[in-house]
């Protein structure tokens, strides 16, 4: 390799929350135990959970989802739209992540969407950015070049569309009816179906539903024991079967009224 002159090196401008590309263009990434911020991002942050991070999550910690969205995860509701879900960050210790151990992440194969993507952040289509400046995450000085593919299957990130296109779907579907306590109903149909999948399959399971909603047997079997192919069920059921009336019944044979 030739000896580099001064004046040589490549000029790069500095990245930072300015900084926006294009999923073609690359940009400078590396984090690693050495810098000083190593696990400074995961505290006092809003990790929000998509539904398969929450299922994720629940099954490596040996839980329920109820159980997991009730001791780890805060419900946010957003003026008009439907519920989103985050982390709980620990009050007692600096607004840490309660999954923050002095060895990193204690459920990195499982950490969320989000937290594989950090920095990255989607800004529109095909457009993305930072969460960060390079004065708070010094890993945006590295010079290790990804684009944000590449990234992406580098993070493990890259089965994520596929698993939730439904979900992706159902704001455009599922229509709310303008009488908060109908609407009310739907909101929950909508978190339970997406987020608290344990609850779903009881509803699911319980009830008349697989009579009601015309549900084949080979895919009925498949829902008592198959995970993901009850998250991909109910965002289907949402986005395209849900019915007002009949789901308001069989919510209350499954839970009462
Ligand atoms: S889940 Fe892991 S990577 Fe994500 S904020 Fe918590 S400790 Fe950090
Ligand atoms: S702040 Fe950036 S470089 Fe530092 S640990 Fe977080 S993601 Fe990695």
């Amino acid at each position: 390799m030739p000896n580099q002159l001064p004046g040589d090196e490549k000029i790069r401008p500095e990245q930072g929350r300015q900084t926006e590309f294009t999923g073609s263009e690359s940009f400078r990434f590396l984090c690693h135990e050495g810098l000083e911020c190593f696990n400074r991002c995961c505290r006092d942050i809003n990790i929000f959970l998509s539904p398969y991070d929450v299922l994720r999550l629940s099954r490596k910690l040996g839980l329920e989802t109820g159980a997991f969205l009730k001791h780890h995860a805060l419900r946010l509701q957003p003026e008009g739209g439907f519920p989103v879900v985050i982390i709980k960050m620990r009050e007692d210790a600096d607004l840490q992540c309660p999954f923050l151990t002095g060895q990193g992440c204690s459920v990195y194969n499982e950490r969320p969407w989000s937290c594989r993507m950090a920095p990255v952040e989607i800004r529109g289509d095909n457009r993305y950015g930072f969460a960060f400046d390079s004065n708070h995450c010094r890993g945006l000085l590295e010079t290790r070049e990804w684009t944000v593919d590449e990234w992406m299957k580098n993070q493990g990130n890259e089965h994520y569309g596929e698993l939730e296109t439904g979900f992706k779907d159902i704001p455009n579907q599922l229509r709310f009816s303008g009488l908060s306590s109908l609407d009310s109903h739907i909101r929950e149909s909508f978190f339970m179906a997406c987020y608290d999948l344990d609850r779903f399959r009881r509803y699911v399971l319980e009830s008349s539903f697989l009579q009601v909603f015309e549900v084949e047997n080979p895919t009925a079997e498949k829902l008592g024991a198959d995970d993901l192919a009850l998250l991909q069920f109910g965002f289907h059921w949402l986005a395209n079967g849900f019915d007002l009336r009949r789901s308001m019944e069989i919510r209350d044979e499954v839970f009462g009224k």
